[in-house]
């Protein structure tokens, strides 16, 4: 199975942290090896001191596709969860200021953190709210009616390049209120009020 992220898909995220505003979804990887699942807690990791979260709708892809239309694209996901895609901010800024690729800032062991899934059902997926609390304070929320790239774009658009399969996930983007974790905090994501996942720091 592929963790497929996007990067900088809502505006609020985009400009705190001095990015501009995408013209095409930016795409980054994890492997298998990065999925932390089950609400087990998270150790922080010795080659960085600024770890921060990033909450996220994730898509559970539900049947194989590639080169999906735009009308055929939603009905490729049937369930969605919740998510951080950690990153170690310090490292990443390095590697932004060479140009080099993102994967020893985003890729690394358990940096997603993903829920269980819920039925979409009737539910509208470009209305879902969310949010994030660190030691009982929310401290990011946002709604996927804020999305840039909304989900059937997303799929549309990463089906020309690589096959979509059953079980494949989707991390949607982060809103803004990106920061810091520290050891000992405790992380816990709601998706539409309803309590998803908890991650200690350890
Ligand atoms: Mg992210």
């Amino acid at each position: 199975m592929k963790l497929i992220c996007i990067g900088r898909n809502y505006r609020d995220h985009a400009s705190e942290l001095n990015n501009p505003v995408p013209t095409r979804p930016l795409i980054f990887m994890k492997p298998p090896s990065a999925l932390l699942l089950n609400n087990k807690p998270f150790y922080y990791p010795a080659f960085t001191q600024d770890l921060q979260h990033e909450v996220e709708v994730i898509l559970k892809i539900s049947k194989n596709g590639r080169h999906i239309q735009p009308a055929f694209a939603s009905g490729y996901y049937q369930e969605v969860g919740l998510g951080i895609d950690f990153t170690a901010r310090d490292v990443q800024s390095e590697l932004k200021s060479k140009g080099h690729p993102w994967e020893l800032a985003k890729a690394f062991d358990h940096s997603a953190v993903v829920s269980s899934f819920m039925p979409l059902g009737a539910r509208d997926p470009h209305a879902l709210s969310f949010h994030l609390t660190k030691n009982g304070e929310i401290v990011q929320q946002g709604n996927t009616a804020d999305l840039i790239f909304d989900f059937d774009y997303l799929i549309t658009y990463i089906s020309q390049f690589f096959k979509l399969q059953m079980g494949d996930l989707i991390f949607t983007g982060t809103p803004a209120g990106v920061g810091p974790v520290q050891i000992g905090d405790e992380l816990v994501g709601y998706l539409e009020g309803k309590e998803m996942f908890t991650c200690e720091i350890k």
